[in-house]
């Protein structure tokens, strides 16, 4: 058999060597050039204990712009990014270009907090200058995670998760952020990794649970379905609020097993439930990216045995927004299934009205930010006003969140909302509770006595 240097004989040792460590679209080194030169970094300063910092920037909408203008467009840009970092970077710092629009710093004189984020504050300033593409300028920003040596990390793995963590954290606040791994996240991850263990755990051994809370017709005060909201009490940490652990769960990527259990759950219940009554069952965003939802909700519902027509799901504006594709086909499935789609707390996310008329919903849920205010603050009358009109203009059934007294119920009621929802009602309850409840509330309940 032929060797590879008899297959290539013009191309040297060195060459090769030189072509596994360099992305050929910039020029720069890659991962493995990062590697490396950090893992000799470390090993030098092991000696004679000094940090070094290393750090990942990611271009905020690069993907949409390759997208629109085309992959050469794209790889122009990519390039002019480079240019830029390799003559801004300090002497002795190093760039590498990982993943399509990723690149790496390594910056062997910077020791502290705020070294790092002048210096990032400085990249940032340079890559947001106009990328010229011959017939037109476009603009861009960068996110950057930082981590100093030792401190965020002994090894190059270790050092290159936390910059991540830091990047991951600076894309979460929004565009053009940077973030210095610290004690504090540090601290955070420890303390989420613990709940995730927790919260894995707890899905295992069924101890999450689903309480129920009514919705009414405002105008009688009748029950006509339940939103089911999930409840976690952990033995050591106590309750801890959905608010928290759903998108702990989306984060770590185990949402599809919780959702699953709790909508078995809440559908199983929903079985003993008066048939005209429906369940409400919010869907979190991340479950709205991902092209398997709707086969999976469907299968529970097979299996438990609850008609699709008496489900309800509940989505966000920003949810809907962030993979609008996907969503759209899902959101089109399901309710060709039966399913009806609510739009949960509306008026707080990240929506233009402009794309929300590209989806079809069947309800709209008035966040409580509005609705707690309505008898104090005209504001927030004339947007539950505004809502109210728009859905009676769209054909679509509305409920208000969050009422907590008469007088709420009662403006709402002159203003022509449909539905509502809160305290002044009911409590979230578990199943049990929930049964009594219908007793109490509905007309004609009897209960059937399931195996
Ligand atoms: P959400 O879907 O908007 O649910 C309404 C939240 O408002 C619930 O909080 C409910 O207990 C609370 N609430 C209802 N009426 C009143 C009221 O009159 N006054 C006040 N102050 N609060 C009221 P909860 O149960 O803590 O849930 C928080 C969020 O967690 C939910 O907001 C929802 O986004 C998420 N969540 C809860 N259960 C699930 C679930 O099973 N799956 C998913 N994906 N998310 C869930
Ligand atoms: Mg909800
Ligand atoms: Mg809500």
């Amino acid at each position: 058999m032929k060797s590879a240097g008899n297959l290539l004989p013009q191309v040297s040792q060195n060459e090769l060597q030189a072509m596994a460590y360099s992305d050929p679209l910039t020029g720069l080194g890659n991962r493995y050039r990062m590697r490396d030169k950090v893992r000799l970094l470390a090993a030098e300063r092991a000696q004679d204990p000094a940090p070094f910092t290393i750090c990942i920037a990611n271009l905020d909408g690069f993907k949409p712009i390759n997208d629109l203008f085309g992959s050469v467009a794209g790889d122009e840009i990519l390039c002019q990014v480079a240019h830029r970092l390799k003559a801004c970077i300090p002497d002795g710092a190093t760039v590498t270009r990982h993943d399509g629009d990723e690149f790496a710093f390594i910056l062997p004189l910077i020791f502290e907090r705020t070294g790092a984020e002048r210096i990032g504050q400085m990249i940032k300033d340079v890559l947001s200058a106009p990328y010229d593409l011959g017939d037109r300028n476009v603009r861009l920003s960068a996110s950057f995670g930082f981590a100093i040596y030792p401190f965020a990390g002994e090894d190059f793995e270790e050092l290159l998760k936390s910059a991540e963590t830091a990047l991951y954290r600076s894309k979460r606040r929004g565009r053009g952020q940077i973030t210095v791994y610290s004690r504090e996240i540090a601290q955070e991850m420890k303390r989420a990794t613990q709940l995730e263990q927790a919260l894995r755990n707890a899905i295992i051994a069924d101890a999450v649970d689903v309480h129920f809370q009514p919705i009414v017709r405002i105008s009688d005060g009748s029950v006509v379905g339940f939103e089911a909201l999930a409840r976690w009490i952990d033995a050591d940490l106590g309750f801890v609020s959905p608010a928290v652990f759903v998108p702990l769960a989306e984060e770590r990527g185990f949402i599809d097993a919780l959702s699953e259990t709790l909508l078995r759950k809440a559908a199983e219940a929903a079985l003993s439930w008066p048939r005209d009554l429906f369940l409400s069952f919010n869907l979190s965003s991340a479950q709205l990216m991902d092209p398997g939802t709707t086969e999976t909700i469907l299968a529970t519902l097979g299996r438990v045995g609850l008609d699709p027509y008496r489900l309800e799901l509940e989505i966000t504006e920003t949810a809907v927004m962030t993979s609008a594709d996907t969503a759209q086909r899902i959101i089109t499935d399901l309710r060709q299934a039966g399913v009806r789609i609510s739009l949960d707390d509306f008026g707080t996310g990240q929506s233009s009205l402009g794309r929300l008329r590209d989806f079809t919903f069947d309800k709209v849920k008035i966040d409580r930010a509005f609705v707690s205010r309505i008898t104090t603050d005209r504001a927030s009358e004339h947007i539950v006003k505004a809502i109210i009109a728009m859905c009676q203009g769209l054909d679509l059934e509305v409920v208000a969140e969050g009422i907590e007294t008469p007088e709420d119920a009662e403006k709402l009621n002159g203003l022509g909302c449909g539905m509502g929802q809160g305290y002044y009602y009911g409590r979230p309850a578990d199943g049990n509770v929930t049964l009594r409840y219908l007793h109490d509330h509905y007309r004609d309940f009897v209960t059937i006595d399931r195996p």
